[in-house]
């Protein structure tokens, strides 16, 4: 089943009075959504009980848990001691992952800093390769998976293709699509031929499991000639993409366990609704 959810939460839900996160799975269940994306993106500052009271919370409420890594990982660095950062980073949020009852960790994969993007990407794959080999000792776990975004901005490594492409390297890699993000490196012309090409590249090189099971997050984003400026809601007018294309072809091509995210800015689970609406009317 495909789920819809926020990532982190809306303004609703305090506007309705609630403060604590802990309220944030029965008030999902009850707005009719089925995930929740928990984002450390800043840090990683949720203590370990109550990361189990979230897994329990939500367990109660059949809301699915996803969870976004910081945004300081870089496993394009060439400084050893950053790359053992990265890696620390990773386990940190995967750990808290697993004790939120959680089954995906997105991550920013890396940036070219002042390196060729041959260069960079070749650093990625490589510290990417190492960290699954730690992956693999650590957690020995097939129903975790370490999600690499697609990024937004031209200097950032993740193109939908780079991003498949590493995925193609460790069975525990599936591909976070930010089709908002695509959009923006594609300048706006994120449309139903070009979404068709993604899924079809991610059937080719990853195969129907992890092409199923992918992770999106779905927003509409503004953008310059440097690509990504800032999230905006689904009602804007100027920026895309539109959802209602990729709803079409996640139904055609039975992609049936993708987790969608909204990541709207104020109104992630009023947007999730509306994408959920949309997905459901064209079923
Ligand atoms: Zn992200």
């Amino acid at each position: 089943m495909v789920k819809f959810g926020p990532s982190g939460n809306d303004d609703l839900f305090y506007e309705e009075g609630h403060s604590s996160t802990k309220e944030v799975f029965e008030w999902l269940k009850n707005y009719g959504l089925d995930l929740y994306e928990y984002s450390f993106g800043r840090g990683i500052l949720l203590k370990d009980e109550t990361a189990v009271e979230f897994s329990n919370l939500a367990k109660e409420n059949d809301i699915q848990i996803t969870v976004h890594a910081p945004y300081f990982i870089n496993l394009a660095n060439p400084d050893d001691l950053s790359i053992q950062k990265s890696y620390a980073y990773i386990n940190n949020s995967i750990d808290k992952l697993l004790l939120m009852g959680g089954n995906k960790c997105v991550v920013h994969i890396g940036s070219c800093m002042k390196m060729t993007r041959e260069q960079a990407l070749g650093n990625v794959a490589n510290n990417l390769k190492s960290y699954m080999e730690y992956f693999d000792e650590r957690y020995n776990n097939d129903n975790i998976f370490l999600c690499p975004e697609t990024m937004g901005k031209y200097q950032q490594i993740g193109t939908y293709k780079e991003i498949i492409d590493l995925c193609t390297m460790h069975k525990n890699l599936i591909p976070t699509f930010d089709f908002g993000h695509i959009n923006c490196i594609l300048q706006g012309n994120l449309n139903k031929d070009e979404y068709r090409k993604i899924i079809e590249y991610s059937f080719e090189k990853l195969g129907e499991f992890k092409t199923k099971n992918m992770h999106i997050h779905f927003s509409k984003i503004e953008f310059s000639s440097k690509g990504e400026v800032r999230h905006l809601t689904l009602d804007d007018n100027n920026f895309g993409p539109e959802f209602e294309p990729l709803a079409e072809l996640l139904i055609n091509y039975k992609i049936d366990n993708a987790t969608i995210i909204s990541e709207s800015k104020n109104i992630m689970a009023q947007d999730a609704k509306k994408l959920k609406n949309i997905f459901y009317k064209n079923k």
